[in-house]
């Protein structure tokens, strides 16, 4: 048992406590208990604690891209793929753990303690299947424990370069042969793994890439994990599904039964009203990852819109164009004041937690996301008077539109506290980023 003291925390909307025991035991939080004095022995987070953010979308090996795509030439989403297509290409389970590893330090110094790992890069070059089918998805898994972080693998089923078309290129390293070959090889890595910091979820890539027929394949494999989808993220998709299908992404991905309370729809950007109707009643996720849409400048989604509708919002930092969940926060809102020309559609709150406990909800974490007895042991304390935060309260607006990773001053993730130096995490980056792009 460990006890920690916390100076002041936020344990839910509308409930900034001041002075609050918290006891660990292992990795859950055992009870929780008012004082504003720190029993003896205890360890003292001094500052406002929250719990640990669930950082639901991430592509690991995206990392390797930042500040490589920033041309001033410019490109669209489909030029910057190409770009990603070529990271993807030298991969292989030595670098990936590398980079994963490095990556998923980043986050945890960043205050996230769970990701949802999108992870479509699964075979070798030319797509011929490892020896170990899953060595790709073990490495991810394995970066996520040594960096303490937890991870829900959410591996995607990836068939088609587009409506049905074969796999090109680097693109057969993302497919299985067919939907029922990836359900067998995910259903082999979920059984055995018996982590609780692990979650083996489902994904489909995208309309684009999972044909119609093979979608329900998808839904009906490992029926309790969650299943994410990229949906709706350029206009273009929509466009060659209704040429494709007569239908919205959305309208495709709910006749197949894929739409539920365990889906979480990512991007969800370009979105008709019916499909926000949709995603709602069917009390879907709804994943933002502001910092990366606006990067490929994809648009702004129709948060507000899918929340009063029913979906659950939650946040991803994606390509990792930066890694920095406060700004994913703020930029829901931010963005949609720029969009609306008015101010107040969230409140910090809401985006507090969206962050945090229903960010853990939708990776399957469903007790996580809170300080109370019972829920995962994630404590991220931040300094209340650093030079971004000092004079601004020390509440929820503190923290979204205030704080930076920087003001982070200790991390405890399922019950470790966690050290990452960051001379050493970002030692490790630029090898690992290096080695990369070195390697041919
Ligand atoms: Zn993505």
């Amino acid at each position: 048992m460990t006890t920690y003291w916390c100076e002041r925390a936020w344990v839910g909307p509308a409930e900034l406590v001041e002075g609050l025991v918290v006891e660990v035991t292992g990795t859950h939080i055992a009870s929780t208990d008012r004082s504003h004095t720190a029993p003896v022995g205890s360890r003292r987070l001094v500052g406002l604690t929250i719990p640990g953010f669930a950082n639901c979308h991430s592509h690991a090996f995206h990392r390797a891209l930042r500040g490589r795509t920033q041309a001033a030439s410019g490109g669209s989403f489909w030029t910057w793929r190409e770009a990603m297509y070529d990271v993807a290409d030298r991969m292989d389970p030595d670098n990936y753990y590398a980079l994963a590893l490095a990556t998923y330090e980043e986050m945890a110094l960043t205050g996230v303690t769970a990701v949802g790992e999108f992870h479509y890069l699964h075979h070798g070059p030319g797509g011929v299947p490892y020896d170990e089918p899953n060595v790709m998805g073990r490495a991810l898994i394995a970066a996520a424990r040594s960096a303490g972080i937890r991870v829900a693998l959410l591996d995607a089923c990836y068939l088609s370069s587009g409506f049905g078309s074969p796999p090109e290129g680097t693109q057969r390293r993302f497919a299985d042969v067919s939907a029922d070959d990836w359900a067998d090889r995910v259903t082999d890595l979920s059984g055995g793994l018996g982590e609780s910091t692990v979650v083996v979820g489902r994904a489909i890539h995208s309309v684009r890439a999972v044909p119609r027929p093979d979608l329900a394949t998808v839904a009906a494999a490992l029926p309790n994990a969650p299943l994410h989808v990229h949906l709706s993220e350029q206009v273009a998709e929509n466009e060659d599904c209704l040429e494709h299908y007569g239908c919205t992404p959305t309208r495709l991905l709910g006749d197949a039964g894929v739409l539920g309370p365990r889906t979480t729809a990512v991007h969800a950007t370009h979105l008709e009203s019916d499909d926000i109707t949709a995603l709602g009643r069917a009390q879907c996720f709804a994943d933002l990852c502001p910092t990366t849409e606006r990067d490929l400048a994809d648009g702004v989604g129709p948060a507000r819109l899918l929340a009063e509708a029913g979906a659950g919002l939650t946040l991803g930092t994606d390509s990792h164009a930066v890694i920095d969940m406060f700004d994913e926060m703020r930029a829901v809102e931010l963005d949609a004041r720029l969009v609306s020309q008015r101010r107040g559609h969230w409140s910090a709150d809401d985006l507090l937690t969206a962050a945090t406990t229903t960010g853990h909800r939708s990776l399957g974490f469903h007790d996580g996301g809170r300080i109370a007895a019972g829920a995962w042991a994630d404590l991220v304390t931040l300094d209340t008077s650093s030079p971004r935060t000092a004079g601004t309260g020390a509440g929820p607006e503190s923290v979204v539109f205030a704080a930076t990773p920087a003001d982070i001053t200790s991390i405890v993730a399922s019950g470790r506290l966690l050290r990452p130096e960051p001379d050493a995490v970002g030692s490790r980056l630029r090898v690992a980023v290096e080695a990369i792009w070195s390697s041919r």
